[in-house]
């Protein structure tokens, strides 16, 4: 999972897309980048590994001036766990850069291309997608002598899998998003008056619109599925709308992975967690209501399905655990005892909270289950007199490969235990998770857009040919340890 961000001809646009990679920060934590145009036409780059605010400083936001900039947070599902791979790349041709990408997603199809561009010749410095996407058009562009319209939509028809991508030439920006739309997108409109600019206004871009308030932009739409916008200095931006394939929104974008102040496919994501809460809490009637009983998160993802649960249910809303916000992600840690230890930093529950409390601890999603474990016993530790165990999606029991890192199979849990293996190995009371068929109800008259191979097995391509056909290199099949994989 990664983040993009573009901005089109506002003045200080670096600044800008810091601010906005900033506010979708929770989709990327390893490193990040951005490459602004100067005004001489110039491409320039700055990446590092680590967080935005250290990253893309003020002193490096001076360094990179101009009026169109685009950025990128990274959270690595493929290739290696260092700067090569971080993004925007900058691709150069003889006649020096001639652009900058950074696309967030993941390729099937990768290593199949890949080998056909260096059987033309083609070097690359990475072994990501966005450096893959970028030589393609700029093959298709230079050798073939295609529009870089064509060239895009050419590129578009022959990758498989996810992207949404933001492409910087020195006069103009090109957004695009694959065809089935797997990971959000949107498009928003920024006047912009700051502190001694002359006022400005243009258009902007995130793979959430939660950046936009930051910078006080307006959202206008979604890049639609298959859709290229080409933006040029004074030119209205004009769309090249293309019939998406079957659509594949990403459903744990709704329900673990976007901000909750985000519209995410046209859902507000904090609803579509309400929904959730309240859809497993319908079919709860088996766990008797009562004074004691208290609906508590797994904070800060569960926070509205916990609060969906508890107004279905009739119960309490607690907040008994409070997070460390200094802790990112637990799941995207490395190694497992990293994962333990982040537990521990990132969680603490409210002393004298939890004597005589039945607890209904509300989850996003059990994967490997053993931070779940270690929740359920601290919240023993601290008194409670049951913990029932809820979960906001259903059993996860597949990989994903457009864009999410997921454990492989085998290390799933739900493949590997019952469901009474696995009340047991948490030590809770009880257990429910949301079931597949819930999809229908949650997404009324939308269920078949959605995604969701990783419950259901119902991959839009099939799963032999990931590794295989896709002649995935050896690097991208097993990340090095150090990448945050979880
Ligand atoms: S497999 Fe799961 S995580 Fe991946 S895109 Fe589909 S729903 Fe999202």
């Amino acid at each position: 999972m990664c983040g993009i961000a573009g901005v089109f001809e506002v003045e200080g646009a670096t600044g800008l897309i810091a601010s906005i990679l900033f506010a979708i920060q929770h989709r990327g934590q390893e490193s990040c980048g951005a490459a602004a145009k100067d005004t001489s036409g110039r491409i320039l780059l700055h990446k590092g590994m680590g967080l935005v605010k250290q990253v893309l400083d003020e002193e490096v936001q001076a360094r990179l001036p101009g009026r169109s900039a685009i950025g990128h947070v990274r959270y690595p599902t493929a290739g290696r766990s260092d700067v090569l791979n971080s993004q925007p790349h900058v691709i150069e041709l003889a006649q020096g850069p001639i652009m900058a990408i950074a696309s967030n997603g993941d390729l099937i199809n990768y290593g199949e291309l890949r080998a056909l561009l260096e059987r033309e010749g083609v070097v690359f410095k990475s072994d990501n997608d966005a450096e893959l996407i970028g030589r393609m058009i700029a093959m298709y562009h230079v050798r073939e002598r295609l529009g870089i319209e064509d060239a895009i939509a050419r590129v578009q028809r022959e990758l498989k899998g996810a992207f949404s991508t933001v492409l910087m030439f020195r006069d103009c920006l090109y957004a695009f998003r694959d065809p089935h739309g797997f990971r959000p997108f949107v498009m928003g409109h920024l006047s912009y008056t700051g502190s001694g600019e002359p006022p400005s206004e243009g258009t902007v871009f995130a793979s959430e619109d939660c950046g936009f308030g930051i910078i006080g932009a307006r959202r206008l739409r979604e890049v639609k599925p298959g859709e290229i916008l080409r933006l040029e200095k004074g030119r209205p931006v004009v769309s090249v709308a293309r019939a998406p394939l079957q659509l594949r929104h990403c459903v744990f974008e709704l329900i673990y992975f976007s901000r909750p102040d985000s519209i995410v496919f046209e859902e507000p994501v904090w609803q579509a967690r309400q929904r959730i809460g309240a859809c497993i809490a319908a079919k709860d009637a088996a766990l008797p209501n009562g004074d004691d009983l208290v609906a508590m998160p797994v904070p800060d993802s569960s926070n509205f399905i916990a609060l969906g649960y508890a107004k279905a249910k009739g119960a309490e809303f607690g907040m008994g655990l409070l997070r460390n916000h200094y802790v990112g992600r637990t799941f995207i840690k490395p190694t497992q005892a990293s994962r333990d230890e982040g537990v521990k930093q990132k969680f603490n529950p409210l002393p004298g909270y939890f004597p005589g409390k039945r607890v209904v601890l509300i989850d996003d999603s059990v994967v490997r289950g053993t931070s779940l474990r270690k929740l359920v016993s601290m919240l023993r530790r601290a008194g409670a007199k049951e913990v029932h165990v809820r979960i906001g999606s259903p059993k996860v029991i597949g990989r994903c490969f457009y864009g999410i890192d997921t454990p492989t199979a085998g290390e799933l849990i739900a493949n590997r235990m019952s469901e009474e293996e696995i009340r047991a190995y948490l030590g809770a009371d009880s257990i429910r998770w949301l079931e597949t068929a819930d999809f229908e109800r949650l997404l009324p008259g939308r269920r078949q857009d959605f995604c969701t191979a990783c419950f259901d097995l119902n991959y839009m391509y099939p799963p032999e040919d990931f590794a295989a056909k896709a002649n995935i290199p050896a690097a991208r099949q097993a990340p090095a340890p150090a990448a945050c994989v979880s």
